[in-house]
């Protein structure tokens, strides 16, 4: 490269300058417990009839722009309302930066509760919004008084309601996001990216879709297995997909992601065994974190667990995790709710058994 200067500094927006890059560590041969992924690739009795269903793929051409037979199998997996409409984007985080988007102008604000998903809050910047962040409770439920004055105050465009949410793990209770519903004067997105992994008891939000015009439900197929092929969908009023829709790029779906997510769909029972396992799992390791000595931690409705180290420790022990091959996530910020917080995706089994093993041994020494 030349040493002479670009002019990126005077035409990049400031905002842009001013944002870090979003750092992805490299896997390597760890034990990746990081990033909320399915711990097993497509399971080998299937493998060989996947690789079959691409061979009708023309790569050549460029991919049904609408996706018309992937959205039809998805409204039936997803028991999507047939007066809804659909978008499905390159993973959810595409379809998070087009809804910003077509709402960003001057004066114009996005609200989330906080800690959440991060990628709200860095693509609401970027596209020049401000941005409102209310804070969880100590135990990370909604704070509904400060909600209420929120919404009166910034009159949102959007509201954005991880439920079960990240990084905490939990569902928000049902009677809250309907009261938020109710309240807010725009959009209200219910990102049920974990939906596959609650809890019997607890109702997602696809059956209210028809009750609420402002309401859109957010699903992606990344934590179920498909983390790979980039597919998430928003769901909602045909009035605001119509709108939506004219951001999305053309064929932002393509060919492989559309044949891949057709057969995966077909052959769900196989990703709806590893979910249970999931599940059965994330209990287990619930319980066994739950029986060391200094640890806080937080049920979980996803496939991940927050738990708190004393001893101001959480740096610490994610380095030593690492030196030893286990890459899970460090959440700590000072004086923040995520303080001393650590947040570990459910493995493989034996790959739990081993994050348990060694986590255990560090918090004895
Ligand atoms: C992982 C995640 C997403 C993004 O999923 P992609 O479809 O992979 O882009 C969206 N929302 C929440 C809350 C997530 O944790």
């Amino acid at each position: 490269m030349t040493n002479k200067k670009t002019s990126a500094s005077r035409w990049v927006r400031k905002v842009i300058q001013q944002q870090s890059s979003y750092h992805v560590p490299p896997a390597g041969d760890f034990i990746k417990l990081d990033a909320m992924e399915n711990p097993w690739p497509m399971p080998e009795e299937i493998n060989q009839a996947w690789r079959e269903s691409l061979a009708g793929s023309h790569l050549n051409r460029y991919p049904d722009p609408q996706a018309s037979e992937l959205t039809q199998r998805l409204r039936k997996l997803l028991a999507i309302p047939d007066e809804a409409g659909v978008m499905l984007g390159n993973g959810s985080d595409e379809l998070i930066q087009v809804i910003l988007m077509a709402l960003a102008a001057e004066n114009v604000s996005v609200l989330s509760p906080s800690p959440s998903f991060v990628m709200y809050e860095v693509l609401a910047r970027a596209c020049g919004l401000s941005y409102a962040a209310i804070p969880l409770q100590r135990d990370f439920t909604l704070d509904m008084p400060a909600m209420r004055k929120a919404i009166s105050e910034h009159q949102p465009a959007v509201i954005f309601l991880a439920s079960p949410n990240n990084p905490t793990g939990a569902v928000f209770q049902q009677s809250e996001i309907e009261e938020i519903l109710e309240l807010a004067p725009g959009l209200v997105i219910v990102d049920e990216a974990y939906q596959p992994f609650i809890r019997e008891g607890y109702e997602d939000f696809m059956s209210q879709l028809a009750e609420y015009p402002d309401l859109i439900i957010m699903r992606t197929l990344s934590k179920v297995g498909l983390a790979g092929i980039r597919l998430g969908l928003i769901t909602g009023h045909p009035d605001w997909m119509t709108q939506l829709d004219k951001l999305r790029l053309p064929y932002n779906i393509n060919s492989l992601t559309q044949a891949t997510a057709s057969f995966a769909i077909e052959h769900w029972s196989v990703f709806q065994q590893q979910i249970d396992e999931i599940c059965v799992e994330r209990d287990r390791v619930f319980n066994a974190l739950s029986s060391l000595q200094g640890i806080e931690l937080w049920p979980s409705d996803t496939n991940f667990i927050l738990f708190r180290v004393s001893d101001n420790r959480a740096e610490w022990i994610h380095a030593q995790l690492l030196a030893q091959g286990i890459l899970i996530k460090c959440l700590n910020r000072a004086d923040t709710a995520l303080e001393n917080c650590l947040r570990v995706t459910i493995g493989r089994l034996d790959e739990n058994d081993i994050f348990l093993r060694v986590l255990s041994e560090l918090l004895l020494s």
